[in-house]
């Protein structure tokens, strides 16, 4: 398949969260003229079997995924694996485990933007945004301060709230990489490093990052997405083909009203790259 393939193989259901349900955001992928789609829910695969089936209904090729959450140098990275089998034991107890501290950091989140910013309610506002309570996110809260008015988007709640220094960010370890790694190869499928451009890395630790990624068995870098500007899709295309990896292009969608990029409206994969879905065929 050539590069020119509209593929999106980075999306998020209400299994997460994303604000579609798998079957809505299939038949949106197909709508948008997307042509190989991939949910990617954080750390669950519940939404995988419903996605199968609409995009079956509509003649979409559809490849599952999933999009981990994993600590690497006190930093949180996502890596997304696709064509996992949903049923792989190994898959199934590795993600559990990484869901299971989700609450607990929800609870400490919604403690500390009471005692810094005044907000109150926030650990049950989250939780009402949160279609799946395992999978309470800083997602869910960013809404709950839209909701609240205190932020009027949730780009904002991001630059005010929720991230490293600022009230309502409680720093958390997530998965390894070893780990995650292996439970995407035990399940049979791709990893992928999800928009690198994200991470705020020094360039000796992205260095290490794709090294160590690439030792242990990693594809592909996701090369074309929604926050990566036009120099960064260059300088990720390069660093692919620098380590022997593959290329990966997908939106990130989680909301029409929240998402910059709709599905499938994303520029193709630069030439010279290796595209991931080439595994696929
Ligand atoms: P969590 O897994 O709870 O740490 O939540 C991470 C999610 O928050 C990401 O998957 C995004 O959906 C969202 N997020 C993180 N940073 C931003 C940002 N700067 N702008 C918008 N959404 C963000
Ligand atoms: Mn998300
Ligand atoms: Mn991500
Ligand atoms: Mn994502």
């Amino acid at each position: 398949m050539a590069t020119a393939l509209n593929a999106d193989l980075h999306s998020h259901s209400t299994r997460s969260d994303g604000t579609l349900d798998p079957a809505t955001l299939a038949r949106r992928a197909h709508a948008n003229g997307v042509q190989l789609w991939a949910l990617t829910d954080h750390d669950e695969v519940g939404g995988l079997a419903a996605a199968a089936v609409a995009a079956a209904e509509c003649g979409l090729r559809f490849v599952a995924g999933v999009e981990i959450s994993v600590s690497v140098a006190a930093q949180t990275v996502h890596i997304v694996g696709l064509g996992v089998d949903p049923d792989n034991v190994t898959l199934l107890d590795g993600l559990q485990q990484v869901r299971s501290g989700r609450e607990l950091r929800a609870r400490r989140m919604a403690a500390e933007l009471e005692r810094e910013a005044g907000v109150a309610g926030a650990y049950a506002g989250a939780c009402r945004h949160a279609g799946n309570p395992a999978l309470i996110s800083r997602t869910h809260f960013a809404r709950y301060l839209v909701e609240q008015r205190i932020c009027s988007s949730t780009h904002e709640v991001f630059t005010r709230f929720l991230t490293p220094g600022k009230p309502g960010y409680v720093d958390h370890a997530w998965a390894t990489l070893r780990d995650a790694l292996a439970w995407i190869d035990a399940a049979g499928g791709h990893a992928v490093i999800a928009h690198p451009a994200r991470y705020p890395f020094t360039s000796t630790e992205e260095w290490a990052l794709f090294e160590g990624f690439k030792a242990m068995g990693g594809a592909a870098v996701e090369v074309v997405t929604a926050s990566h500007g036009a120099a960064e899709m260059r300088k990720y295309a390069a660093i692919a083909t620098e380590f022997g990896l593959r290329a990966s292009r997908g939106s990130d969608f989680h909301s029409p009203n929240e998402s910059r990029c709709d599905l499938g409206r994303l520029p193709p994969l630069p030439a010279g790259v290796a595209p991931v879905w080439e595994l696929f065929d």
